[in-house]
């Protein structure tokens, strides 16, 4: 692996890609087939697939029959919770253990060229950014996650949230799966600028904040109404006419998808050889520079639409440059 044929690292040892962000190709025009087969296969493979992987096994195993779900209990609330608590453990788990702490590549594809653990820091809890965000992470917002979940399978069983069944509308069903993760990437961008302004970005989102360069603990590593907004993506399920294996699917997404923005490496070594791209840069700028990057516009380009897109070009930093001269100018003249 040699990241220096695909990059460049200053003198504080953090390295960047050459080659830009790019918008998903189907907005541009005129559109390119082969990028937009390209986006495609980026869409699925393979960071999405785990979510749906992983719902499929937990709808088959875990999830109760529509009987016990009728009634609110905690037997079968603490073991989706158990399931869900050890699955995302295991999956973030094995990240951290091979990038953070075997340190299987080193500092090779990674943004920034410290680890976590080389920089205490009182922001954080025990002074720990580990120790902090994988509390935050797994002792509040996968709690609260399970518990919209738990919510939302309790509402379907009761007949309170609108449902279709598969066998009259598996077409529509297939295609609410497969944009669900859109709406994903809707929902967080809407969220996500409104805990940017002011007062709520103090009381509410600088705990995800203190993280400057994440890693995948830092991913769930929020306060509890961020974390509540995060997870209320699933409750979408209550307007738009669906099906109970949504709601769980909507909880995968945001729980597996969130590490996504926080891997901290562009390419990521793996266990048999060869290298898989981590589309972790966009979110990592957002680290960064805090303006910039709302979503990682992997669909819709909602950062370039309301003027909040960073590409990682020298064109991208002066624009931010730009947007950020002219917020210091209002808010003097204010
Ligand atoms: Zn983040
Ligand atoms: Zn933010």
């Amino acid at each position: 692996m040699n990241d220096l044929e695909f990059g460049t690292r200053n003198k504080k040892g953090d390295w960047a890609p050459s080659q830009h962000l790019e918008l998903p190709p189907f907005w541009s025009w005129p559109p390119s087939l082969g990028r937009v087969l390209g986006w495609v296969m980026g869409y699925v493979w393979p960071w999405n697939l785990v979510a749906i992987v992983t719902a499929l096994l937990w709808w088959q195993l875990v999830v109760p029959d529509a009987g016990t779900l009728r009634t609110l209990g905690w037997g079968w609330a603490l073991q989706l919770f158990a399931a869900n608590w050890l699955g995302l453990f295991a999956y973030y788990g094995f990240f951290e253990w091979r990038y953070y702490r075997r340190r299987v590549q080193q500092r090779q594809f990674k943004y920034n060229g410290r680890f976590p653990a080389e920089q205490p820091s009182d922001v954080f809890w025990f002074r720990s950014q580990n120790i902090d965000n994988f509390l935050r992470s797994f002792l509040v917002s996968v709690p609260i996650g399970t518990a919209i979940e738990v919510l939302l399978l309790w509402a379907f069983a009761n007949g309170w949230a609108p449902a279709v069944s598969w066998s009259d509308h598996s077409v529509y069903l297939v295609c609410l799966v497969l944009l669900a993760p859109v709406l994903h990437e809707v929902h967080f961008f809407v969220i996500h600028r409104l805990i940017h302004w002011g007062p709520l970005y103090r009381w509410v989102h600088s705990v995800h904040h203190n993280s400057v360069n994440p890693s995948p603990w830092s991913s769930m590593s929020m306060h509890p109404v961020e974390g509540a907004a995060y997870f209320g993506v699933a409750l979408w399920t209550l307007l738009i006419p669906s099906h109970p294996f949504l709601a769980v699917f909507l909880f995968h997404a945001a729980a597996f998808g969130a590490i996504v923005g926080h891997l901290g490496f562009d390419q990521l070594a793996l266990p048999g050889g060869g290298a898989q791209k981590s589309s972790a840069y966009a979110h990592y700028l957002h680290h960064k520079f805090f303006e910039v990057n709302y979503c990682d516009n992997g669909s819709v380009p909602l950062d370039r639409w309301f003027g909040s897109w960073h590409d990682g070009s020298p064109e991208g930093e002066r624009l931010m440059q730009e947007r950020f001269s002219k917020k210091k100018e209002r808010l003097n003249a204010a």
